[in-house]
């Protein structure tokens, strides 16, 4: 051991279909082999027979709680995946996503051998298995969820992650009956509604089924046998309306196949515990499902069905027009059959059927001929689901709540952090151990003096990240720093040290703000400073004495660093900042005007928000504002921003049609920029206004996407939001 070499042996000579026959246990990657082999190519089952050979060589000698050997988990986890017919790399991740945690193989080894995509996903599995659910109050699930969505950058590492619940929710016999229930209520609080959210139902219900059968074994057993029973004595009402149905759709010429539905027991015993319905009027309702070719179709079989049974009043749901939050798409109708009996009919087209079924799962499906599939980054891969949610919004034509609520799950402006005791909290995005000391306490706000962010000493002005656990270091002497003004991000945190500095007495005033100076000042001494000086800095400033020069400063009014520049307006201490002239003090671009290179710029120092870059024409920045101190000219530092890109926003107006918007995201994918966020709003009856955030090189770069987007046809109008 010890010798990376041996971790993944060498197999040059060999085909990897060869090496993976060498595994004793080739028999249990024979059955997922072959489904792979239907929807996958012959280049990429031989990337994944490697991938197994590796898997299968790294956990050798491991064993499951069964006993069985460990191989076959990363192997079922897998088989769930190729049942969602997701692609190559998330099928690698499956069979490797424990090797990092459980064997001596790391990260680095699965990059030079699968590539970094596959290494990415993997590890985001491994990050996702060291939270601990278990401790958390039913309160604080909803954050837990949103944390993990927040936390994983690509989707993907969900769906193997529920792919591995999913395996060992099947095999949780294995284990001790209280760990069992557990897990399974981990499962049930967490997976399971993550699963529904992004519209996953095939495992949705299959661990709905499991944890039920776990945390309830006699409940369940009981209920299956009523189910059993009850589903015998149906038979032939089900197939006599199935036949009617069947019938009356060939006399009327349409191609349909009509399944006769059962209810899962989970959903029965919430229906039970929920509406307090008894079994019997649960089990009396008869469901049935028609798939067709087209949206059109449906509506003609909803009518032909409402001819043929009689509906019942509000007995009618149209999903297809206003689909599900997780895109659920399917028209439902209850209606009375022969001899009363209450009948469920869901009518939907294929495309929907596979959309019910899997979900976001759908859109990673791989094709075969796909031209223009890519897998390239997990952003590319959410702006693809939400193109596609648009494009079914707009064809629905309902409101925009839908794509709103996709768009902050995958775009999410809030982090999720720990204390370290284990309770959560929600932050905006950009916060600061700072903002995180005022969440808790104002007084732990006010004498906090560090921090450690897992574990490790963490600088007070840097962001803090979903998923860290941060515990902070107070010391009863320590007061607020005037200086936290500038990259603290809650109103919470700034106000409290506002008020805290504002309180103050003056002569600490003065002295906080003589350290800052000098701290900024540094290494003159603000004892140089000839009286000259100080009276033309006093005047500019427009402070009576030096002491009132030093309360502005404490108190954020004025910046030090508008004060060093003051002194030397060719002061270049910094060089790597893509912004020349702030000194070398952190800054913000304004996210009214979001300037980019090629923009005339200029710095406003906002109180207690810090240095903002503006445009040089922002309207939000009043003449009144661009006096001395209030203002520092900057520039863009051209050798820092070419290799960088910068957010802007753009408005687009549109003529609504179906596929125009994700045309339009199309063009600026063409045009190499990159979609951030999506707005719209309904200007009339025929037009959309749709504000994008993207990000660009510079100016010319945002001409060359203004002039691919103008090319689609039904954009109306084009310009820069102000
Ligand atoms: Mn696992």
């Amino acid at each position: 051991m010890g010798e990376d070499s041996s971790l993944i042996p060498n197999c040059t000579g060999i085909t990897p279909l060869e090496q993976a026959l060498s595994s004793p246990y080739f028999q249990y990657y024979e059955h997922l082999r072959a489904q792979l082999c239907t929807y996958l190519s012959p280049a990429s089952i031989e990337k994944i027979d490697h991938c197994f050979f590796v898997a299968d060589f790294a956990h050798r000698d491991q064993k499951r709680a069964s006993g069985e050997p460990y191989i076959i988990h990363p192997i079922a986890v897998a088989t769930v995946i190729a049942q969602l017919h997701l692609d190559v790399d998330s099928i690698e991740a499956a069979l490797l996503h424990d090797v990092v945690e459980d064997t001596q193989i790391t990260a680095l080894m699965l990059e030079k051998e699968f590539g970094t995509t596959v290494m990415e996903l993997v590890q985001g599995v491994t990050k996702l298995d060291k939270l601990r659910f278990q401790d958390y109050q039913e309160a604080q699930m909803e954050n837990f969820r949103k944390m993990i969505l927040a936390m994983t950058k690509d989707i993907r590492v969900i769906l193997v992650k529920l792919a591995d619940r999913t395996h060992n929710m099947r095999t949780l016999g294995a284990l001790r009956p209280d760990k069992r229930v557990r897990i399974a209520k981990e499962t049930l609080e967490v997976f399971v509604p993550i699963a529904n959210r992004l519209g996953i139902t095939e495992i949705r219900t299959e661990l709905e089924e499991l944890c039920l059968a776990s945390i309830y074994p006699m409940r369940y057993r009981v209920l299956k046998a009523a189910v059993t029973r009850a589903r015998n004595n149906r038979k032939e009402v089900v197939s006599s309306i199935k036949t009617a149905i069947i019938d009356r759709l060939k006399e009327s010429g349409i191609d349909a196949k009509v399944y006769g539905r059962e209810k899962r027991l989970y959903s029965i015993y919430r229906k039970m515990v929920n509406k307090e319905l008894k079994f019997s009027d649960i089990m009396d309702v008869y469901g049935f499902r028609i798939i067709l070719k087209d949206v059109d179709t449906c509506y003609r079989v909803l009518g032909q069905m409402h001819n043929l049974f009689k509906p019942r009043p509000n007995g009618f749901k149209d999903y297809i027009a206003i689909p599900k939050l997780n895109g659920y798409q399917s028209l439902h109708t209850s209606l009375i059959g022969p001899h009363g009996i209450p009948i469920e009919i869901q009518i939907r087209t294929e495309f929907m059927d596979q959309m019910a079924a899997r979900g976001i799962a759908a859109h990673w499906a791989y094709k075969e001929n796909g031209s223009k599939y890519v897998s390239t980054t997990s952003q590319k891969n959410a702006q693809d689901w939400i193109k596609n949610l648009i494009d079914l919004q707009q064809s629905a034509g309902s409101s925009m709540e839908f794509v709103e609520n996709v768009k902050t799950d995958l775009f999410p402006d809030s982090i999720f952090v720990f204390t370290p005791d284990g309770t959560i909290y929600n932050l905006p995005k950009g916060a600061t151990p700072v903002d995180f000391a005022y969440a808790l306490h104002t007084d732990i706000g006010h004498h906090c003096i560090g921090a450690r962010v897992n574990h490790r000493a963490f600088p007070l002005s840097r962001s803090l990240h979903s998923g860290e656990s941060i515990e902070i270091i107070t010391s009863s002497t320590a007061c607020p720093n005037a200086i936290w003004l500038s990259t603290v991000v809650t109103s919470r945190a700034r106000s409290s040290i506002r008020q805290y500095l504002k309180g103050l007495r003056s002569k600490e005033c003065q002295l906080i703000g003589r350290r800052l100076l000098q701290n900024a000042l540094k290494p003159d001494r603000i004892e140089s400073l000839t009286d000259d000086k100080i009276a033309l800095i006093l005047s500019n400033f427009k402070e009576k004495t030096i002491e009132d020069l030093y309360t502005d400063i404490a108190m954020g009014n004025i910046l030090t660093v508008s004060v060093i520049k003051f002194l030397d307006p060719n002061s270049h201490r910094h060089h790597e900042l893509p912004v020349k002239g702030t000194g070398g003090m952190p800054f913000t671009y304004a996210q009214c005007c979001m300037p980019i290179p090629g923009d005339e710029i200029i710095a406003h120092l906002a109180q207690g928000r810090g240095i903002v870059i503006h445009n040089i024409n922002c309207k939000n920045l009043r003449s009144s504002e661009k006096g001395p101190g209030k203002t520092l000219d900057v520039f863009w530092n051209i050798q820092v921003t070419a290799n960088m890109e910068f957010k802007t926003g753009l408005v687009v107006e549109l003529e609504n049609r179906q596929g125009i918007l994700s045309e339009v995201s199309n063009a600026i994918d063409v045009a190499g920029a990159r979609i951030e966020s999506i707005n719209s709003d309904i200007k009339d009856e025929k037009n959309f206004i749709m504000t994008l955030i993207i990000t660009v090189r510079d100016t010319d770069h945002l001409d060359k996407v203004i002039e691919h987007i103008k090319t689609v046809p039904n954009v109306t109008n084009i310009y820069r939001r102000k």
